[in-house]
């Protein structure tokens, strides 16, 4: 199946607009919702056609009778935003128009229609509640006049749809994405490698929101969601970093109640403290070179790469690790210290440690 296991009918046109080549196939872990309008009083079919012809896309379009059709699979980059950004990491959704210039009105069928699907997306698709991170109108990324003065003065009952929708979605289980019946374990039972069910999900739809994803949410306790623990733990504080869901790391992400945000400023300091192109951006490369400083530091055992280690703190790549690179190092670890805002004593301990893999958690590859 194409199209989202929505709990009501979705017209099927991804295919049909596949065939305009006006979209990317390639996909991204979504984390944000935007809404547009039709700029037009229009059918589904109305918005294909005009799409065959100007290059553009969106993933769902909600008509005049609240009616929803999906052109662009959910984690596919739609020609959407004018933004590459949130063409990646956005599921955008046009509305019908009920008015045209200077209004733009829509009628609240098709607005309440669209808020629905929103609260449904993010329950079953992003694994957050919507709020205004990560809930946008379409000139939140781009320069333009969509989607209307008319959702502008009425966005804050748009987004206590969505919201409401959210919590009725998130509330009950009956439209969960996997099509077969797993074990559902209850809420309060330790969770691990190999659980399945609704609360996996739950875990799963928490750690995604409170921003230590992305992890897929299909109530799967595999790897990923292993690993992704475990950062979680780490960066909690808490004392036993085992990846294990249990009472302590359960009261712990539920007292999390802040997000973690990106911090370009912290990461191009953190990149000019090892040496590598600070663009702000905490790649892979970025992630390698502190990565590897830290273990070092810590564990003080070397890895292969000497030169690339002594290029990252600053000592001469000789390929001889002496007395010279191990000030180097200390040196670079007290650097690294200085721009996470801990006590600056050049060793790596538990206080350090939760501060960098915070700083991680919240950047990596987030850009
Ligand atoms: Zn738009």
């Amino acid at each position: 199946m194409t199209t989202i296991a929505y709990d009501k009918p979705v017209e099927d046109l991804v295919a049909q607009l596949s065939a305009t080549g006006h979209v990317t196939h390639d996909a991204y872990k979504k984390t944000s919702v935007t809404i547009h309008h039709n700029a037009g009083i229009m059918t589904h079919e109305d918005i294909l056609r005009a799409w065959v012809v100007r290059p553009s896309s969106a993933h769902f379009d909600v008509d005049g009778a609240g009616s929803v059709a999906q052109y662009v699979k959910v984690d596919e980059y739609a020609w959407a935003v004018g933004n590459t950004e949130g063409n990646q990491f956005s599921i955008s959704i046009e509305m019908c128009n009920s008015t045209l210039s200077p209004d733009w009105q829509v009628s609240a069928t098709t607005w309440q229609a669209a808020a629905r699907l929103a609260g449904w997306l993010f329950a079953f698709e992003i694994g957050a509640r919507p709020d205004s991170n990560n809930f946008f109108q379409h000139d939140h990324w781009s320069a333009t006049g969509c989607p209307g003065p008319y959702i502008a003065s009425i966005w804050g009952q748009v987004m206590a749809a969505a919201q409401a929708a959210y919590d009725s979605f998130v509330g009950h289980s009956s439209p969960t994405p996997a099509p077969t019946p797993t074990p559902v374990s209850p809420p309060s039972s330790v969770l691990s490698l190999g659980s399945k069910g609704a609360a996996v999900s739950a875990m799963q739809a928490e750690l995604n929101a409170k921003g230590f994803g992305p992890v897929v949410v299909d109530g799967d306790f595999g790897p990923a969601t292993q690993a992704t623990l475990k950062v979680a733990q780490a960066a909690l504080h808490l004392a036993v970093v085992d990846g294990i869901y249990g009472p302590n790391t359960q009261a712990a992400l539920a007292a999390y109640s802040k997000p973690l945000t990106t911090n370009p400023a912290l990461v191009t300091n953190l990149q000019n403290d090892v040496h590598v192109l600070p663009d702000g951006k905490w790649g892979n490369g970025t992630d390698v070179a502190l990565t590897w400083v830290m273990s070092v530091a810590q564990s003080q055992s070397l890895p292969g790469d000497i030169k690339a280690l002594q290029t990252w703190v600053g000592a001469t790549p000789d390929g001889f690790w002496g007395q010279l690179s191990k000030l180097a190092l200390v040196a670079t670890v007290r650097k690294i210290q200085g721009s996470l805002g801990v006590a600056q004593d050049g060793s790596v301990g538990p206080i350090t440690l939760a501060a960098f893999n915070k700083a991680r958690v919240a950047n990596l590859n987030k850009f």
